[in-house]
C-alpha cells in the first residue's frame, strides 16, 4: 500500500518541531515528524524564554508540565564591572506579567524538549519517525515528495506531505533546497559556554544573573534550574580554542566562582553567535521554521523564543489552510509578519552584545559611568509589532500581541478563547453588526465574547475602542469604535481566494 499524503511533513524534532507538532496535533492536523537523531540533543543551549512562550505552551495544553521543569526569574540580572561593583540591575519578579504568568523562565532545554515530546503522545494524527533522515526534498504539484532514510535499516523510503516545514537547525536542508539565503546581520563572535552541576550547594554563588562586564574577559554567569549553572566566556584575541575547553582552563577561568571540587563539567564547547536571518522563508509548498529561518546571539535568550513564535504564527495558518478555509496565499503573510519582529529582537541582542562585549577600556568606563546611572533601557523586552499580514489597521496595539489577563471566574482569557479567532466587545456594539460579518464569524468558528469582564473592558478603555479582533496566536487583527468598523476588521478573516490547495 502507499504512504498516505499527510496534511504537514516537519522536519526536526527541536523546539521548533516539537512545538509545531502539537500545536498541529491539537488542530487534528495529519502531521508526520521525520529526526534523524535517536535520542533528544543531551547538551544544554537555550535556559531562558520569556512569558509569550509560555503562554504558547499553555496553548498547546503544556502549561503546568513546563513549569515542572522551569523556574521564574525571580532573582534578576546584575551587571558588575571587573572589581565585582554592582552597576545595574535588572529586578525580577514571579508576578503574573502581561501574558499571564511570569515574564521570565530558566529552564534546561534537554529537558523541555523531553516535555514538548511528551505532549505530542497525546495526539493520534501526529506520528513521530526518529532515526530518520531526510535525504532529498522535491516538490511535485500539489504533493512534496521527501526521500527518508532510516538510520536503523539503513533503507531508504518515501514521504509524501502537502506542506513541508523546515524546523531543521542552523545548517537546514529545507533552506538549501529552497535556495534561500541567509542576510548576515553582523555578530560573529566565539564564546565558551561552560555548563556545571553543582556537587553541593555553594553559597558564595549567587541566585541573580551575573552580566561580568569586565573588558579583559567579559563573561556571564546564570543560575540555570536546580545545580545546573552556566557560564559564558567570551574568547579573547590570542585564545586557543582547543585549550580554552580543558579542563585545567576552565576552573582556572571560574576559580573566582566556583573551585573543582565543588562543582562537575556537564559540558563545555566553544559557539560562535551569529546573528542571521533568512530572505525567503517559504517557497511553494516548502517554509522554514527556528533556527533554519533565523539565529541570534543569546545575549536576550530570545533564539528558542523566536522559533516558538514563529511555529505559533504557522500553525493557525497551516490549520486554515489545508481545512480549506483560507486560500494557500495565507502562507505568505508568514514570513512578511514574523521576519520584522525577529529581526527587531536580533538587532537588540546585537546592540546588547557589543555593551557586554565591550574590551576597550575606555568605552568599558564610559559604559560603566552610564550603567550607575541607570541608563541603558535596552535591556526590556521590545514588543515589536508584526511585519504585514493578516491585520487591520496603521498604529498599535493593532499587530501586536494581546495580553492574557485573569478573567473574573478565575480562568485565564486564552482558556476561554481556545484555537480560533476571537471577537471581545461591547455588548451595544456586538448586537449591531451586519448579518455577512455574523456569518462570517460562524463559519471561522470564532469565538465571541462579551467584553463585560472588568480587566478585558478595562483594557478597551484604555485604548479608547469597543472591539478587538483576536487572531488564534492572541495577536490583534484590528480594533473597533463601532459596528461599521468591526465589519470592516472582521474581513481580515482568512477568505478562500483559490480552490484548490
Ligand atoms: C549556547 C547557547 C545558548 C542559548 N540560549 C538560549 C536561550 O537562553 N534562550 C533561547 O530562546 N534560545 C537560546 N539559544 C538558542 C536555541 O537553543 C535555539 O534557537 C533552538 O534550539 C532552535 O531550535 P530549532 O528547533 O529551530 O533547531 P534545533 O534545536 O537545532 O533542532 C533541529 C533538529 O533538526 C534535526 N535535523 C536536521 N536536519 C535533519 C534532516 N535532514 N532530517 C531529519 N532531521 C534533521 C536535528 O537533528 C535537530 O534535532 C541558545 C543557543 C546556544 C547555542
Amino acid at each position: 500500500m502507499s504512504e498516505p499524503v499527510f496534511d504537514v511533513a516537519i522536519i526536526g524534532y527541536g523546539p521548533a518541531g516539537a512545538t509545531l507538532a502539537n500545536l498541529l496535533g491539537q488542530y487534528g492536523l495529519a502531521t508526520v515528524v521525520l529526526e534523524k537523531d535517536a535520542e533528544i540533543y543531551a547538551l544544554p543551549r537555550a535556559i531562558h524564554f520569556d512569558g509569550e512562550v509560555m503562554r504558547v505552551f499553555e496553548t498547546a495544553g503544556l502549561r503546568a508540565a513546563v513549569e515542572t521543569i522551569s523556574r521564574p526569574g525571580l532573582t534578576g540580572m546584575h551587571f558588575n564591572n571587573a572589581q565585582g561593583e554592582t552597576l545595574l540591575i535588572r529586578g525580577g519578579t514571579n508576578a503574573r506579567g502581561p501574558h499571564g504568568c511570569a515574564t521570565n523562565h530558566y529552564f534546561h532545554q534537554p529537558e523541555l524538549e523531553g516535555v514538548l515530546r511528551q505532549g505530542v503522545h497525546r495526539f493520534a494524527s501526529v506520528q513521530v519517525r526518529l532515526k530518520h533522515e531526510v535525504e532529498s526534498i522535491k516538490e511535485d504539484g500539489q504533493v512534496v515528495n521527501l526521500q527518508v532514510k532510516d538510520l536503523q535499516s539503513d533503507t531508504s523510503s518515501h514521504v509524501r506531505a502537502r506542506y513541508v516545514i523546515g524546523c531543521d537547525g542552523a545548517r537546514s536542508l529545507v533552506r538549501k533546497v529552497m535556495g534561500t539565503r541567509m542576510t548576515d546581520l553582523g555578530l560573529h563572535q566565539p564564546w565558551l559556554v561552560f555548563d556545571a552541576r553543582l556537587k553541593a550547594d555553594v553559597p558564595s554563588l549567587p541566585d541573580h544573573t551575573v552580566q561580568h562586564c569586565d573588558p579583559v574577559r567579559p563573561m556571564t554567569y546564570c543560575n540555570v534550574t536546580g545545580n545546573r549553572r552556566r557560564w559564558e566566556i567570551m574568547l579573547m584575541p590570542g585564545d586557543d580554542p582547543a585549550a580554552m575547553v580543558q579542563p585545567e582552563m576552565i576552573w582556572k577561568l571560574v576559580s573566582p566562582w566556583v573551585k573543582p571540587e565543588q562543582a562537575e563539567i556537564e559540558r563545555a564547547v566553544i559557539y560562535t553567535f551569529h546573528s542571521v536571518i533568512a530572505e525567503g522563508w517559504r517557497r511553494g509548498r516548502l517554509l522554514l521554521a527556528g533556527d533554519a529561518a533565523h539565529q541570534t546571539p543569546p545575549f536576550l535568550g530570545q533564539g528558542m523564543c523566536a522559533a516558538v513564535r514563529d511555529v505559533a504564527n504557522l500553525a493557525w495558518k497551516l490549520e486554515a489552510v489545508v481545512s480549506g478555509r483560507a486560500g494557500d496565499e495565507l502562507l505568505d503573510t508568514y514570513e512578511s509578519e514574523r521576519s520584522p519582529h525577529v529581526h527587531a529582537f536580533i538587532d537588540l541582542a546585537v546592540k546588547l552584545g557589543d555593551i557586554i562585549q565591550t574590551t576597550d577600556p575606555q568605552a568599558a568606563r564610559e559604559r560603566d559611568v552610564k550603567f550607575k546611572a541607570g541608563q541603558p533601557t535596552i535591556f526590556e523586552f521590545p514588543s515589536p509589532r508584526l511585519g504585514a499580514g493578516v491585520w487591520l489597521g496603521d498604529v498599535a496595539p493593532v499587530a501586536q500581541i494581546f495580553p492574557q489577563p485573569e478573567l473574573q471566574d478565575g480562568r485565564l482569557l486564552d482558556q476561554v478563547l481556545g484555537l480560533h479567532f476571537a471577537v471581545l466587545g461591547e455588548p451595544a456594539l456586538l448586537s449591531q453588526v451586519s448579518p455577512e460579518t455574523r456569518q462570517l464569524w460562524h463559519s471561522h468558528g470564532v469565538v465571541v465574547r462579551s467584553a463585560t469582564d472588568p480587566n478585558i473592558a478595562a483594557w478597551l478603555k484604555t485604548q479608547q475602542v469597543a472591539a478587538v479582533v483576536l487572531r488564534p496566536d492572541r495577536y490583534i487583527a484590528g480594533v473597533a469604535r463601532n459596528a461599521a468598523e468591526l465589519d470592516k476588521i472582521s474581513q481580515c478573516l482568512p477568505q478562500v481566494t483559490e480552490s484548490v490547495h
